[in-house]
Formats: C-alpha cells, sequence, structure tokens
C-alpha cells in the first residue's frame, strides 16, 4: 500500500497535489512519501515480532537521501552500508554507530579505518584476504572489529542476474564449504571479533524458497561453527524482498517472510541482522514527469517524456518494469511506446504499454521509483540530477536539490597547456 492516489482526478502524494510539485520544484523530480515510508518500516517490524532479539538495517544503497534515513532512524532502524560515503549518511541522519553494519566486496583500507574509527556495529567480511587486511588496520589502531563472514550459500535466489548475489559464481562472501576454515583462521586474530556470519543472495526475490534454503544452510554452519569452538552471537539475514511492481503481482508478504525466518531461526540462539532496502523504500516514490511531445510511430505513438535513463535506470538496466500512470487521466486510454529523450535506443521506459492518454505538457509518473531511482541517476547526455521532495502530510520539501548540468560543467577545466 502507498500513498499515491487520485483525490478530485488528481494525483496527490499523501495529500500534495503532484501539479503543485511539479510547478514549484520543475520535472522531473522524485516525490517520496513519508506516511509510506513509516508505514513499510512498521509493517516490516510488526512482521519480526516474533524475533525477540534484533536490528533492522537499511540498505542505503536503495535509497541513500538523509530525509530517508532520518525518518527510518526515527523509526528505531540502523543502516546497512557498502561505502564509507553510505556511513556518513548514515551517521548524518543521527543513526548510532552500533546499529551500522559495512558489507561490501571491496571495501578499501581507507575505508575500514573510517569506518573503524567510526566505531560501527559490524563489518560484514566478504573474503580471507579482506578480513587479514582488517585485522592488520584495527591492530594498528589498537581497536577491536566486530565481524561476521559474509557466506555465499551457493543458492539461486531466482532473479535477475545482475541482482543476484548468492551463487557460488557470483563476487559475494566466501564459499560455504570453505567457511569453517576461513572463519577458524581469522578468529584467531585477536584484533577481529568474528562473532558471526552474514549472508545476502540478492534483490527483488520474489519467492521465500531461496531464502529459506540459504538461510537453513547457515543455520547448519552456524553449529558446525559452534561445534569447533566459536561463539556465534549474531547473523545477518541480509535483504532482497521483493515488492510488486506491477498492480496485481504476487510477492511473498513481509509477515509471511517474517513467520519462515521465526520458524527457521528458532533454535539458534543468536541476534538477528536485517538489511531491507526495497521493500521499505521502493513503493514509497514515484518519478514525476512532464510529457515533452507525443511522436508518431509506426506502430505506436511515443509519448517522450522529460525523465530518462540517466535518472531511473532500472528499465534500462535490468529491463525493468515500472507503473506509468497520468496525474490528471482523462479517463481514456492509450498504446504507447515510453522513451526519455536520450540518445540511446534503451533509452525506452516501455515499449506497446496501454496507459493513460497523454499529450504534450501532461504530467505522468513512474510508480516504485523510491528504491534503485535517484540514487543510480548519472549525469549522461549533460542532464543534471533530478530533485528530490518528501511529502509529508499536506507539506513538502524539497530534500534534495537539483543538480544543473552546468554545476557538473563548473567542476570541469581545460588545462593550461591546451588552452
Ligand atoms: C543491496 C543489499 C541489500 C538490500 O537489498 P534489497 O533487495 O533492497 O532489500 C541488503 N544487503 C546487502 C549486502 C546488499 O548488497
Amino acid at each position: 500500500m502507498d500513498h499515491f492516489a487520485l483525490q478530485d482526478g488528481v494525483m496527490h502524494a499523501e495529500d500534495v497535489p503532484l501539479p503543485r510539485i511539479a510547478e514549484e520544484v520543475g520535472t522531473p523530480v522524485y516525490v517520496y512519501s513519508r506516511a509510506t515510508l513509516e508505514r513499510h518500516a512498521r509493517v516490516f517490524r510488526d512482521a519480526l515480532s516474533d524475533v525477540p532479539d534484533k536490528l533492522i538495517a537499511f540498505a542505503v544503497k536503495s535509497n541513500p537521501n538523509l530525509a530517508v534515513l532520518k525518518v527510518l532512524q526515527k523509526q528505531g532502524y540502523g543502516a546497512d552500508c557498502v561505502s564509507v560515503g553510505e556511513m556518513r549518511r548514515a551517521l548524518a541522519a543521527g543513526m548510532a554507530p552500533e546499529m551500522i553494519v559495512f558489507s561490501g566486496v571491496g571495501k578499501t583500507a581507507r575505508e575500514l579505518s573510517e569506518a573503524l574509527e567510526a566505531g560501527i556495529g559490524q563489518f560484514n567480511i566478504e573474503s580471507e584476504e579482506e578480513g587479514l587486511e582488517l585485522a592488520k588496520i584495527a591492530a594498528s589502531m589498537g581497536k577491536t572489529a566486530q565481524c561476521a563472514l559474509r557466506i555465499n550459500p551457493d543458492v539461486d535466489a531466482g532473479t535477475h542476474d545482475k541482482i543476484s548475489t548468492g551463487k557460488a559464481d557470483n563476487k559475494f562472501g566466501v564459499p560455504i564449504d570453505q567457511a569453517g576454515q576461513i572463519f577458524g583462521m581469522l578468529a584467531s586474530h585477536d584484533s577481529v571479533n568474528l562473532r558471526g556470519v552474514a549472508v545476502h543472495i540478492g534483490s527483488q526475490l520474489g519467492e521465500l524458497a531461496p531464502l529459506e534454503r540459504a538461510f537453513e544452510k547457515l543455520g547448519t554452519l552456524v553449529k558446525s561453527l559452534r561445534g569447533a569452538g566459536h561463539t556465534i552471537s549474531h547473523v545477518d539475514l541480509g535483504g532482497g524482498l521483493g515488492v510488486p511492481y506491477k498492480r496485481g503481482d504476487q510477492l511473498p508478504s513481509p509477515a509471511e517472510y517474517g513467520a519462515m525466518v521465526a520458524r527457521v531461526t528458532k533454535d539458534w540462539g543468536v541476534s538477528l541482522i536485517f538489511e531491507p532496502g526495497r521493500v521499505i523504500a521502493g513503493n514509497a516514490g514515484v518519478l514525476l514527469t512532464r510529457v515533452v511531445r507525443v511522436k508518431r510511430g509506426l506502430n505506436n505513438p511515443f509519448v517522450i517524456v522529460d525523465a530518462a535513463m540517466n535518472d531511473l535506470a532500472r528499465p534500462a538496466l535490468y529491463g525493468a518494469y515500472h507503473d506509468f500512470a497520468a496525474v490528471e487521466p482523462r479517463g481514456a486510454q492509450m498504446t504507447a511506446n515510453i522513451v526519455g529523450p536520450i540518445c540511446e535506443t534503451g533509452d525506452t521506459f516501455a515499449m506497446g504499454r496501454e496507459c493513460d492518454l497523454l499529450e504534450s505538457g501532461d504530467l505522468a509518473v513512474f510508480r516504485t521509483a523510491g528504491a534503485y531511482g535517484a540514487t543510480m541517476a548519472s549525469s549522461y547526455n549533460s542532464r543534471g540530477f533530478v530533485a528530490e521532495v518528501l511529502v509529508d502530510g499536506d507539506k513538502f520539501a524539497v530534500v534534495a536539490d537539483r543538480i544543473e548540468a552546468s554545476a557538473i560543467m563548473d567542476a570541469e577545466r581545460v588545462p593550461d597547456w591546451l588552452a
């Protein structure tokens, strides 16, 4: 459920008419709903009410906007970060360092030491090599790094190849059959407190079975690590729960996920960490765009909008589907190709899509753009970065300024020897 709906024939975000935001902030613009973010945060937490000891760490990469992080911080969420850039955002949003988890396959030495300095709650170590480097850096700083070892459970998440992370040939984590040996080797270093294991098998998962298989494998590993004399107090179950991009898509609910987790982990006797991203932020945002013009096509007309693949990359990157709807629907429908202005055929949001009838100058939204939307933007074609707005009831605020293409050009220079 979200808070983007028609009121008197005009789409609103909560109680703010979208044409007002377009008027005041311009288009394209991302619009987030605070009520939706809070609702999703609550639903996910309530779904885990049978898990006694837990930390919910929002996957910052899905939507790193400071105001979004602040909303979630107020909901008691921590953060899962994959760079120190994200860690700084989580800290700036007021998240306690102990509630920050640092994941990612290529953490640099500088990032590791900055995160140690900040006193973050857990490093999810992705390789033996990274663990050794962290141990060395922590020792030199006189610190102990709280760590979990990320396991690659060799489970096919059944999602898009580019967002699958738990198959044996993916770059993430250590192979599960070598985990015991690597764990033992890293645990012997005093400057790391290797207290658990972590897993994250992919994103936009449409069923629970692959997650359950991964968690069961992890449970077996925990037993065998304990058998080898290790103390396991924390297990990080990652994120990955999918969201409905298409009306009527059937996906596992947070409640079903929570029930499965409670069942599989009931004897583990650990503190669990969760890293949801998309399921919290996805349906809490839309990308508001204006139709530049409608061009006749061979079969269907092209609806050319002012948003493009640089603003919302998912369709070009993964062939992803985003619902597309008029802000002030006329009641009539059309079949159209919905495209952006960028000089790439990949800048296509949909071909042959049945949608509201649109004309030049009309406003429309791409739905479910709150996760992996603004954060994946680029400035390709010398387009700037779009603004982001947060709505709360009948008020709204610009929570990220539009960065004009000219500001990006201002950071470039022609050297003297070329002038
Ligand atoms: C991307 C990512 C997540 C979040 O995934 P969602 O599908 O958005 O829930 C969680 N943990 C890690 C390690 C990630 O890389």
